[in-house]
């Protein structure tokens, strides 16, 4: 229901937590985050406000890092418990994905991942995405753009709505989106790059702004900036625009 991402080298986790409540007003159930520090992503999540996921990371900090996703649900596919907040990560850990929207064919994907004998830890939707990106990736030369690539390829499987934003333990300085009939509009700063729902998810940082078409996909990378590219990997030059309300 709410997404936020942060490339940049404050911390993430205070960046992304902001942007969660400042689309607090949308509604949702639940909450959760993800940071990639060391090669490692970390997560917590929680069924309730934002101000429940704040308890448990006062209890339980993330490692600091630059780098992060974060997420509100409105629960459409499993009940709004800790297990089925967002994000989900895939089961090697490589991958934290991550959704707004519904993804329509996802039990076909999803009894296709499992019989490879992967577990799945939730009932929703979202969390076959993750999987697939996760056994995609490898399959993909190495190199810049790798990431962004495995977003196109399980993009082009999906059917319904979605916004994607994905993390991978493998690239520490690479966000990435995908969209189709969901909302997602990416955010310009001083060497640093944001993902929201909303321009709200990021108005306090920068007023830059790039809307991002439908069926689009978004490279977000500290030292190559902004590569937007169709779900065939065809560039597209984003629209510019100026955030010009009071925040
Ligand atoms: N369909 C997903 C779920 O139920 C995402 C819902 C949303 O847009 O928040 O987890």
């Amino acid at each position: 229901c709410g997404i936020v991402g942060y490339v940049g080298p404050q911390n993430a986790l205070d960046v992304v937590l902001e942007g969660l409540r400042r689309l607090e007003y949308r509604g949702y159930d639940s909450a959760g985050v993800a940071v990639l520090a060391g090669g490692e992503l970390s997560f917590a999540k929680k069924a309730g406000k934002v101000a429940n996921l704040e308890k448990e990371l006062a209890e339980r900090a993330l490692p600091p890092a630059t780098i992060g996703i974060g997420h509100t649900r409105w629960a459409t596919h499993g009940g709004p418990t800790d297990r089925n907040a967002h994000p989900h990560l895939s089961a090697d850990g490589t991958v934290a994905v991550i959704h707004n929207g519904i993804i329509e064919n996802f039990a076909a994907l999803r009894a296709e991942v499992e019989a490879t004998g992967v577990e799945f830890a939730s009932e929703t939707d979202t969390e076959v995405v993750a999987h697939l990106l996760a056994a995609v990736y490898p399959t993909i030369a190495e190199g810049e753009g790798r990431l962004a690539e495995a977003m196109r390829q399980v993009s082009r499987r999906l059917e319904g709505a979605f916004t994607l934003v994905a993390s991978h333990a493998a690239e520490p300085d690479t966000l990435v989106a995908s969209r189709r009939n969901s909302p997602l509009v990416a955010g310009v700063g001083d060497g640093e790059y944001f993902l929201g729902s909303d321009v709200a998810a990021f108005i306090g940082h920068t007023r830059n702004a790039l809307e991002l078409g439908q069926d689009q996909v978004v490279e977000l990378d500290r030292a190559r900036g902004v590569t937007v590219t169709d779900f065939a990997g065809n560039r597209v030059e984003p629209t510019a625009y100026t955030v010009d309300w009071e925040a």
